[in-house]
């Protein structure tokens, strides 16, 4: 059976080399005679492939030296209310761009006082705010890199008052660009849209805020504990990190991360062209705020847009449908989704047009 073109928007694709490759793994590891998910975390084979995970986000990423590299449980989600936890004394600042941060500033909430500085809620979230000012006090400024369902991205990271850390969420386009960690104290990624398999969160942090400690926590919920246990606290998700290590392990033989920006400009180029031709398609994002990732737009009726999530289902195409609170067409092209799918996405868009434009 031939492999889909897959759009998904996490979990998402994942290289088929790296498929095949922890296929391998999962019944017989390198040759030891026990696969990946029966190995004890404290094997020196395991152990060996959580530093080669830590290693290869460090490099990826270029991460200074004065950071940790983690990998933890419990998605993006749990970071919502973890870095809260950990970071907030006084009062957590949060830029609202799309239905993640409103979920971060929530979880956040019920940890301490936060404030939203700015939000494009009253325009649909279509761009990023660009102009805010923080008032003194903030333990941090959280914002969403790239909002996954609003199809918008921050192209360079703001620059909150000195001393104040950056927060990052950035699940879903970690890795696809260099990371400037100036003022950045926390970036968190799940692994389910650009890193791998869901079960796993990176969280890089820089080691200064680990010594914080604003309220007394249980230890799996203290990043200082993780710290100190190498990111095994407790059982790890194994398998989950031997995949994040193989994708890590791709993009480098790919060429890093800015061969991954470079291919994905081309790859979201092709689709922002035909937007831009102003046929069929409305994009939904503004021009100068949209993502690389995902790519959001609209059809002139439910009707057309049903018609062509059909067409693309057809045509072996998967994932194409908006989401459900925003309808329409989001197709995600990650790190593994290859330009041949966004250009069997582009000739469907480009037939369709001409046949009901
Ligand atoms: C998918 C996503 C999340 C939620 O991730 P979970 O791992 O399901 O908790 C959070 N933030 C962003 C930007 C996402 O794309």
């Amino acid at each position: 059976m031939a492999r889909l073109h897959n759009f998904s928007a996490g979990p998402a694709a994942i290289p088929l080399e790296v498929l095949e490759a922890s296929a391998a793994g999962l019944s017989d590891y390198r040759g030891t005679g026990i696969g990946v998910p029966e190995m004890s975390h404290r094997s020196k084979a395991f152990i060996a492939i959580m530093d080669e995970a830590v290693a290869g986000v460090r490099d990826l990423l270029k991460v200074p030296a004065d950071y940790e590299v983690l990998f933890l449980q419990g998605g993006a989600t749990l970071q919502f209310a973890m870095l809260a936890m950990n970071l907030l004394k006084n009062r957590g600042d949060y830029v609202i761009t799309g239905v993640w941060a409103e979920k971060a500033y929530s979880e956040a909430g019920a940890i301490g006082a936060v404030e939203a500085v700015a939000s494009s809620k009253d325009a649909r979230y279509s761009f990023i705010p660009k102009n805010f000012t923080q008032k003194d006090g903030s333990d941090y400024l959280h914002i969403t890199s790239n909002n996954t369902v609003e199809g918008t991205q921050f192209r360079n990271y703001p620059r909150p008052p000195q001393g104040v850390p950056l927060v990052v969420d950035a699940s879903s386009d970690i890795l696809s660009r260099p990371l400037d960690f100036t003022g950045v104290g926390l970036v968190y990624a799940g692994a389910q849209k650009n890193l791998g398999p869901s079960g796993v969160v990176l969280v890089i942090l820089r080691k200064d805020l680990l010594e914080r400690n604003p309220r007394k926590l249980p230890e799996i919920l203290r990043y200082s504990a993780h710290a100190k246990a190498g990111s095994m606290l407790n059982t790890p998700p194994t398998f989950s990190v031997y995949m994040v290590k193989l994708v890590l392990d791709w993009i480098r033989k790919e060429g890093g991360v800015a061969e991954m920006e470079a291919r994905a400009r081309r790859k979201a180029g092709l689709i922002y062209n035909l937007i831009d031709e102003g046929g069929l398609y409305r994009g939904t994002a503004a021009r100068e705020d949209r993502s690389l990732m995902n790519i959001t737009f609209t059809l002139p009726s439910e009707e057309l847009t049903e018609k062509f999530l059909k067409e693309s289902e057809k045509q072996g195409m998967e994932g194409l449908k908006g989401y459900r609170t925003v309808g329409g067409v989001r197709a995600s092209i990650y790190n593994a989704v290859p330009l041949a799918s966004v250009e069997a996405l582009a000739q469907l868009m480009g037939d369709f047009s001409r046949k009901h434009g």
